[in-house]
């Protein structure tokens, strides 16, 4: 049989960049579920069956925290900091290998890959909230020092920047962590909500000043329209404390007559 050399520099034929198998054509059927077309492309180098296994949550059934299940937590919390959050997938085993493949072992490859994805929740975002183009900043959860150093790069941060340029968002470092807890999911609920107290603080306050030249600051602040609503990106929302401390800073910190509504963007909802 003749060898098909050409098959062998044809974009089709492209490793997929998270399994290694051959790419998917081009007019794959299967439907990527996003309107711009830079995340697009990038969701469109994976193969068929990677791109048929991502666990999208296109119909929340919790219509505050984006989750596809009935959702007990927001039944349950009283006070809430934050508007709503939107998940783009949900956090199964695979989803969990992924970002593995990210976070620990710095396949840098995964990193837009998984931007990419949390394009759909910001999509979802703007269905729910038609007035997007009002979107003050976007903003991402931080991670305490010494994590940061451990891993070298925040996770959270690079997902928002890289939304930030295809959407015409403005990024703004927003919050410190002062400290880091244990892992989550060792915890009680009641241990989780208590433990985030007093781990984040506000960058600085002029961001919500007065004076400050930056658009937080709306030029009517008696307006109604011109309250800021800001974007806070974190990988996964587990049970919504983090998220939840991270508004309740954020709101903390700026002056009553601008009081800015936040807006979580997740990738994965566990
Ligand atoms: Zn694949
Ligand atoms: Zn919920």
């Amino acid at each position: 049989m003749p060898l098909n050399i050409s098959s062998w520099f044809s974009p089709t034929t492209k490793a997929c960049p998270i399994c290694g198998r051959a790419g998917a054509p081009a007019a794959s059927p299967i439907a990527i579920p996003i309107r711009h077309p830079e995340p697009r492309k990038i969701l469109s180098s994976l193969c068929a069956p990677c791109r048929k296994a991502i666990p999208w949550i296109s119909n929340p059934v919790c219509r505050i925290c984006g989750r596809a299940e009935r959702c007990e937590d927001c039944t349950r919390r009283q006070q809430r900091n934050y508007t709503v959050s939107r998940c783009a997938v949900r956090y199964d085993y695979l989803m969990k290998d992924w970002l593995a493949l990210y976070k620990y072992r710095g396949n840098e490859g995964l990193e837009s890959i998984l931007a990419a994805m949390l394009a759909f929740a910001y999509e979802r975002l703007c269905e729910y909230s038609p007035q997007s183009h009002s979107f003050a900043a976007i903003t991402s959860v931080p991670l305490a020092p010494e994590r940061l150093q451990d891993r070298g790069f925040n996770q959270a941060e690079r997902l928002a920047l890289q939304l930030s340029r295809w959407y015409g968002l403005s990024y703004r470092p927003m919050l410190l962590r002062l400290r880091h807890t244990e892992k989550q999911s060792l915890k009680t609920r009641r241990s989780r909500v208590v433990d985030m107290r007093g781990n984040f603080s506000a960058v600085s306050s002029e961001l919500f000043s007065h004076s400050s030249t930056l658009p937080l600051s709306p030029a009517a602040p008696t307006a109604a329209s011109t309250t800021p609503r800001i974007i806070l990106v974190d990988d996964i929302y587990t049970t919504g404390s983090t998220l939840e401390e991270c508004a309740r800073v954020l709101r903390q910190s700026a002056i009553p007559e601008a009081l800015p509504e936040i807006y979580g963007l997740l990738w994965a909802r566990s």
